[in-house]
């Protein structure tokens, strides 16, 4: 049984703004046993697309999903798992949360600070430039989310400030081809969770600087600060209507210059070793990123200057309905490559869940299958000790309700 709180492909329906669209390729568009068979394998899918995908493959893999029923509580039985929802109560002997990974904006403590006169947006209530109130705009974040905004914003004749801290740089194309491609063939899109050196770190990095557009163009600092975009640096705090941004830019854009840099000399050092194509072009490295004549360190919110603030500072999952304490002081879930620490709860979807593509639409794939192994291991591993759970129907011990 699938409960989900809205319709399938709730998230892509209801909390993406207008001109989203997937920054990952069609032929990367990839569910267990279904895939993007359209003419435009290396386009971006719209909104309206991925849901069409989503809602396609709901249907094909007849997947038995009750909307509109919302999970209010999970809470640990004898036999498996309390279920409260909108719809009704359930009892099963398995749970798998796959309540998404970005649920909530998260928006730094630094909010608290912002006078009453500018308007703050996240990306959850941002849905086109007319949403934001006319004047300048302090987008913070430089990861896929803000530069897309920032890009966007700032070509609808607003004036944009881009606040930059730790980012991930990449070109959309390398080497004749999306680099998206090169992550995955190269194998590190596959890296395993428990071969990284510190997943933790690996679960913490920004999105990449990407956009998927029917040009296939790259869209970094360079591109923004072109367009006339302000690039200041992180925001370090709010004081007597004062914006207080850290000096580090220069080192931000060398660091992430580096970073990208050495992500392509693996590509190359894999094209050389590992694969021979006649369609991928010599090696290339970019132009490094131009750090501002002069760094802005603060910034007037009370001059008129700026009239709203686009936290997009990242995503976090709610499991506020969550009454098993696998959560920890973070707000993250405790878990081992989606194995939570409570017996027969599992999790999909969280970013390097199994692997660096976890948290991607194709992440799902590789990963569901591995989980789900362990699921069944486990349901007949306990359904021999648990004999006489009357209240347990024989459905629910076979499937067990996920969250989705
Ligand atoms: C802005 C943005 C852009 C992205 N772009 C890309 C991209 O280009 N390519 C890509 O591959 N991935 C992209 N992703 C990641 C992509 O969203 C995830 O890969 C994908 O959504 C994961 O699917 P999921 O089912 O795990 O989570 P979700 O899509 O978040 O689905 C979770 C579902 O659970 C439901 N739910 C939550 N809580 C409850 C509850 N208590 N009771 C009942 N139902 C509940 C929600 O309504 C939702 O439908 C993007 C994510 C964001 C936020």
């Amino acid at each position: 049984m699938v409960l989900e709180r809205g319709e399938v492909a709730n998230s892509w329906r209801h909390e993406r703004w207008e001109s989203l669209r997937l920054l990952t390729p069609n032929w990367q568009s990839r569910l267990p046993g279904y895939q993007y068979e359209g003419p435009d394998p290396d386009g971006y899918m719209t909104i309206a697309e991925v849901i069409g995908f989503i809602s396609g493959f709901a249907i094909t893999c007849g997947a038995p999903v009750r909307t509109h029923t919302t999970v209010t509580s999970v809470r640990p039985i004898d036999a498996g798992y309390h279920v409260a929802t909108t719809n009704g109560d359930f009892q099963c002997r398995t749970v798998v949360l796959a309540s998404g990974a970005c649920n909530r904006p998260s928006v730094p403590a630094v909010r608290d600070a912002v006078p009453s006169s500018i308007s703050c947006v996240t990306p959850f209530e941002y849905r086109s430039p007319d949403s934001l109130p006319e004047g300048g705009v302090l987008v913070v974040g430089a990861s896929a989310t803000g530069v897309q905004l920032a890009d966007e914003i700032q070509r609808s004749g607003r004036k944009v400030t881009l606040s930059v801290g730790e980012h991930v740089r990449l070109p959309r194309m390398y080497r004749g081809k999306d680099v998206l491609w090169w992550m995955e063939t190269s194998g590190v899109w596959n890296q395993r969770y428990d071969e990284l050196d510190d997943v933790s770190r690996a679960r913490g990095l920004p999105s990449p600087q990407l956009v998927g557009t029917p040009e296939r163009t790259s869209l970094d600092l360079n591109t923004l600060s072109a367009l006339g975009v302000g690039l200041v640096g992180r925001l370090a705090s709010i004081r007597d209507g004062e914006a207080l941004f850290s000096g580090g830019l220069r080192n931000q854009f060398a660091l992430a210059d580096l970073k990208m840099n050495r992500l392509l000399d693996t590509f190359d050092e894999w094209g050389r070793t590992e694969r021979r194509d006649p369609d991928v072009g010599p090696s290339e490295r970019f132009e490094p990123t131009r750090a501002p004549q002069s760094s802005t360190l603060k910034l007037s919110l009370r001059t008129g200057e700026i009239r709203s603030i686009l936290w997009a500072t990242g995503f976090r999952p709610d499991y506020s309905w969550l009454d098993v304490p696998v959560v920890d002081h973070k707000g993250a879930l405790r878990h081992d490559g989606g194995v939570v620490d409570a017996p027969g709860l599992y999790v999909l979807g969280l970013p390097v869940l199994r692997r660096r593509k976890s948290s991607f639409i194709c992440g799902a794939e590789d990963d569901a299958r591995e989980v789900i192994e362990h699921l069944a291991a486990y349901l007949a591993n306990t359904k021999a000790h648990q004999t006489g759970v009357s209240t347990v129907s024989r459905r629910s011990l076979s499937q067990g309700p996920a969250l989705s």
